[in-house]
C-alpha cells in the first residue's frame, strides 16, 4: 500500500476547502434541514414588512419581549426594538459590563423589486396596466415575461390599513410585464442593455374586462378599481398612500439533481437574515451582549428612518446601555460602541464559471467552500468602504477557526469591473470595529438568485460562533 506523504511545506500555502468534503452523514442532512426551513422563511417573507413579521414571530416564539416591557434589564434577558414594521433589533443581553462592548452582526430585509407608482393604474387598447418604479439596483429586462405577485399594504385615508398579498396562492391571479416578440425585437436588440427596456415601459398588466358599455370612461380601468374597492374598499386615491411591491411569484427551490444549491428571490439579504435571527435565537445565553440588526432600505442607500443611517441603531444600543448600566451617562455609550464588534451580514459575488472574466479567481469566493469574509467593498480605489483592520479580520478567523466553521475570503469582482456596498461603513460610523461576512451568491439582485445550502448553513454556524465569542 503507498500511503501519499505530504510535504511539510504544503501546509505553508492557504487552501480553500469544500464544506461538503468536511461533512459527516447526519451533518449533511442538518444542512439540508436547515434549508428546509430558510426556504419557507424565504416564501414567506418576501418584503421587507414580511420579513420582518416572520422574524418577530420567531423572535416572540423564542421568548424575546419588546423592551418597552421591561422595566430593567439583566443578563439572560431577550428583548426587540421594532421599528416602523419594517426595521428590528433584536438583543440577549450578556452578563459582561455593556461597556466591555456587544457582539452586533447586521444584515438588510429589503430586496430589489418593482414598486407601484403612487397613481399606477391607467388602461390602454382594452388592457389594464399598473405603472411601477424599481427599487434598487436591478437589470431591467430580468423582470419581463415572469410571473410576478402584489404584496403590501394600503393605509387608507381614515387611517386604516388593509394588506395585499395577491399571487403566492394556487388559484391567485399573478401579473407580468409582456417582452416584445422577438419577430419585432430588431431594434430592441440593436439597443445597448441599458437602453433596451426604458424604466416606464415597466408596466404590469392588470386586467382586459369592461366595467359597463362603451359610455362609461375608462371602463376597463374602472373594472380594476371596482374590484379593488370590494375587495380592499379602497378607492383610487389610497394607492398614494400605499406601498405595493411586485415580486417573483414562484417560492424557493432546489436545484441541481443532488440539490446542492437553494435558488429564491430575495436571498440578497435574507439569507444572511434569516441565519443571523436563527443564530441569535438558537444560541445559548452569550458572555457579551449579542444584537441582532435587521435594517431596511440598504438597496436605495440605506436612508431614511428604517434605514441604517438612521438613528435607530444607536438609540437601541443607547438604550440597552441605560437599562444595564449604573450609572448611566453618554460616556457608556460611546465606550461601548467602540469597544463592540461586528459582521456586517450580507451576500457576496462567487465565482460563476459563465462569467470568469468580472472577477479575478483568487480573490473570489465559491460556491460550497464557505461563509466569506469581505475585508473592503466599495469600488475604483476601494472608495465608500469602511476596510476592516487586519486585527478585526484575525479576530474574526480565530473565532470561526476555534468553532470549526468553514470560511473563504472573496472580494467583489475585479478592481475597477465595478463594485457595491453594504451597511458595514455605517455601522463603523459609531465606533464600532466590522467586518462584512456572509454567503456567496450567483445571479445577485435577479428574480431567482442562487445561493450553496452549505454556505449557507455555514453562515448559520458562523453567526453562532459570532454571537457567543
Ligand atoms: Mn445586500
Ligand atoms: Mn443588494
Amino acid at each position: 500500500m503507498i500511503t501519499k506523504v505530504e510535504h511539510p511545506a504544503a501546509k505553508l500555502a492557504y487552501h480553500r476547502k469544500n464544506v461538503w468534503d468536511c461533512l459527516g452523514a447526519e451533518e449533511r442532512d442538518r444542512v439540508m434541514k436547515f434549508n428546509e426551513e430558510y426556504k419557507d422563511f424565504l416564501n414567506q417573507a418576501k418584503t421587507e414588512r414580511e420579513v420582518f413579521e416572520a422574524a418577530l414571530a420567531d423572535l416572540k416564539n423564542a421568548g424575546f419581549s419588546s423592551v418597552d416591557l421591561k422595566t430593567g434589564l439583566k443578563p439572560g434577558d431577550k428583548v426587540f426594538f421594532a421599528n416602523r414594521q419594517k426595521a428590528l433589533i433584536a438583543a440577549v443581553i450578556g452578563p459582561e459590563p455593556l461597556i466591555n462592548g456587544i457582539n452586533i452582526i447586521g444584515a438588510h430585509t429589503d430586496s430589489p423589486r418593482l414598486d407601484l407608482k403612487p397613481l399606477p393604474v391607467f388602461e390602454d387598447n382594452g388592457m389594464v396596466f399598473f405603472k411601477t418604479h424599481y427599487y434598487g439596483g436591478i437589470k431591467k429586462y430580468q423582470w419581463l415575461s415572469i410571473p410576478l405577485s402584489l404584496h403590501g399594504v394600503v393605509v387608507r385615508a381614515d387611517g386604516n390599513s388593509v394588506a395585499v398579498h395577491i399571487g403566492e396562492e394556487s388559484g391567485d391571479p399573478i401579473f407580468t410585464i409582456t417582452d416584445l416578440l422577438p419577430h419585432l425585437a430588431k431594434d430592441q436588440i440593436d439597443k445597448k442593455m441599458a437602453d433596451a427596456v426604458p424604466g416606464e415601459s415597466l408596466n404590469i398588466l392588470a386586467g382586459g374586462i369592461p366595467l359597463a358599455g362603451e359610455e362609461l370612461k375608462d371602463r376597463f380601468k374602472m373594472t380594476v378599481l371596482e374590484y379593488l374597492h370590494r375587495r380592499y374598499a379602497m378607492v383610487e386615491e389610497d394607492f398614494i398612500s400605499a406601498e405595493l411591491e411586485l415580486v417573483p411569484a414562484w417560492p424557493a427551490r432546489d436545484i441541481g439533481l443532488d440539490l446542492s444549491f437553494v435558488g429564491a428571490y430575495g436571498q440578497d439579504d435574507r439569507v444572511c437574515a434569516y441565519a443571523a435571527l436563527r443564530a441569535l435565537i438558537d444560541g445559548p445565553v452569550p458572555k457579551r451582549t449579542a444584537m441582532m440588526v435587521l435594517a431596511d432600505k440598504e438597496e436605495i442607500g440605506s436612508s431614511g428612518n428604517t434605514g441604517m443611517k438612521a438613528a435607530f441603531f444607536k438609540n437601541a444600543v443607547r438604550e440597552i446601555a441605560a437599562r444595564t448600566t449604573s450609572p448611566y451617562n453618554e460616556l457608556v455609550l460611546s465606550k461601548a460602541l467602540s469597544n463592540s464588534l461586528a459582521l456586517s451580514a450580507d451576500v457576496n459575488v462567487g465565482l460563476d464559471p459563465n462569467y470568469p472574466d468580472v472577477t479575478e479567481k483568487m480573490n473570489t469566493a465559491w460556491l460550497g467552500y464557505g461563509v466569506v469574509l469581505t475585508k473592503y467593498t466599495g469600488n475604483k480605489g476601494k472608495y465608500e468602504s469602511s476596510d476592516a483592520h487586519a486585527e478585526v479580520v484575525a479576530q474574526v478567523r480565530r473565532v470561526f477557526h476555534n468553532a470549526g466553521v468553514i470560511w473563504q475570503s472573496g472580494e467583489l469582482g475585479k478592481v475597477d469591473q465595478g463594485g457595491g456596498g453594504t451597511i458595514a461603513h455605517l455601522v463603523a460610523k459609531h465606533g464600532v470595529d466590522v467586518l462584512d461576512c456572509g454567503v456567496a451568491l450567483l445571479g445577485m439582485h435577479s428574480p431567482f438568485e442562487v445561493a450553496s445550502k452549505a454556505d449557507i448553513y455555514m453562515s448559520y454556524q458562523a453567526y453562532k460562533a459570532f454571537f457567543t465569542r
